[in-house]
């Protein structure tokens, strides 16, 4: 169980409890190492617990390709391990004009070249994957039936149990104040329940990272916290929508169904950079419009819920990964662009590499936190939302 009280000491200390800092602390835990998470609310209650539940491999580029091929082996794994549900039940583009199937068709090669099986399917394939669609402008689809997605809470939760039962020590409703630091070494964190002794950070915050990199005095790494909303309706007959449908053209919408039965998703409707997270009107009304464009049936159902979570954006929706060379030693894994919950198994094992053998056979060379100082900014990522 998650406590309130800081140790006196740990190796490694996480700055934060989303998907990304409890898989680091599970992964490191597993190999051995001494390793503490410190959350200032509760485990999740970041962006984690409001994300849309997509795992995709369907990335443009050939590093997030490997990143996520990885990532779904070990969202595999876990999941039959610990026994939370990770369902693969395929991501579906719906594409509407030559310009965005051509598009497609160089990111399915890339896509191919590192065995991901994705292919071009017609649009009446695609209403045989989903009976609801409205296929009358679709001319093609995109289609991986390996892409999935996970419940955010249950899986978060096991890697939290098993990151425990290997040692690792999560202390919730404790927030970190500011670093202690001798000679460009870090010494420990002050935290508004005291101070922990520690050698390692890693700043896996997110939407906060900035404001961490500042207590470590580090120069900025450009991530920026921007609104972006949900829905969830009521339940409508299991396996209406199996796969995460996705339209460019309808608001860079994404929806599927949860195992609930309600369909979750969104819109790429973005306001920011900003801390707020009050829902807006605006977001449901393109909601609801674009929705109701993908799949018409979908009119018929009353919107339950909404709220709004972080993407933590960076200028080319890559994250920004590995050592911050000023500080002795400090890790960075943020400004995940709305891709932190699918890539965390991955990124766990890249940055646990990175910390106890000081490389990775994953391409952590992509992320690298100073390619936005030296000007060598990545492709735009592949983003929905
Ligand atoms: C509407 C929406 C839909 C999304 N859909 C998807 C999707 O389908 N697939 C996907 O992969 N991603 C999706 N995302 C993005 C995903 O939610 C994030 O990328 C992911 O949750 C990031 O995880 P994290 O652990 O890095 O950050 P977070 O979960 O935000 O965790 C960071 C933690 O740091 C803590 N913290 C901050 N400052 C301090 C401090 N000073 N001291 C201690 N703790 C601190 C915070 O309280 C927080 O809990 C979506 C996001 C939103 C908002």
């Amino acid at each position: 169980m998650p406590t309130r009280v800081l140790p006196e000491k740990s190796e490694v200390t996480i700055i934060g409890g989303g998907i990304v800092g409890v898989t680091i602390a599970h992964e490191l835990a597993k190999r051995g190492e001494e390793v503490t998470v410190i959350e200032k609310r509760f485990i999740g209650s970041g962006s984690t617990f409001r994300c849309g539940t997509g795992i995709r491999q369907q990335f443009n580029d050939e590093a997030n390709v490997q990143t996520m091929k990885r990532s779904v082996e070990l969202w595999k794994k876990y999941s039959e391990e610990y026994g939370f549900s990770f369902e693969q039940s395929g991501y579906l583009f719906l594409l509407y004009d030559d310009d965005e199937v051509e598009t497609f068709k160089r990111n399915i090669a890339i896509q191919n070249r590192f065995g991901v099986p994705t292919r071009l399917i017609t649009p009446e394939e695609a209403k045989e994957i989903v009976p609801l669609l409205d296929i009358s402008e679709v001319v093609a689809a995109s289609w991986n039936p390996t892409d999935g997605k996970a419940s955010p809470f249950q899986s978060t939760a096991a890697f939290a149990l098993h990151a425990e039962e290997f040692g690792a020590k999560l202390v919730e409703y404790t927030e970190v104040k500011d670093f202690i630091v001798e000679n460009g070494e870090i010494k420990g964190l002050k935290t508004n329940r005291g101070k922990i002794k520690t050698g390692t950070v890693i700043n896996a915050t997110n939407a906060w990272a900035k404001l961490i990199n500042a207590m470590a005095g580090i120069r900025a790494i450009p991530i920026e916290p921007y609104k972006h909303q949900a829905v969830i309706t009521q339940p409508i007959k299991r396996g209406s929508v199996k796969p995460m449908v996705i339209s460019f053209k309808y608001g860079h919408a994404y929806l599927t169904q949860t195992a609930h039965g309600g369909v979750i998703g969104g819109v790429g409707y973005e306001l920011g950079p900003t801390y707020d997270l009050n829902p807006t009107y605006e977001f449901m009304r393109e909601v609801s419009y674009y929705f109701t464009k993908i799949i018409p049936a979908l009119r018929e159902l009353l919107i339950l819920r909404t709220w709004a979570g972080y993407y933590a954006k960076t200028p080319d929706s890559n994250p920004a990964i590995g050592k911050i060379e000023e500080l002795s030693d400090y890790y960075i894994a943020a400004g995940f662009s709305g891709h932190g919950f699918m890539m965390a198994p991955a990124v766990a094992e890249m940055v646990a590499d990175l910390i106890t053998k000081g490389k990775t056979d994953l391409p952590a060379w992509w992320y690298d936190p100073y390619r936005f100082e030296r000007g060598e900014l990545r492709g735009q990522a592949l983003q929905m939302g």
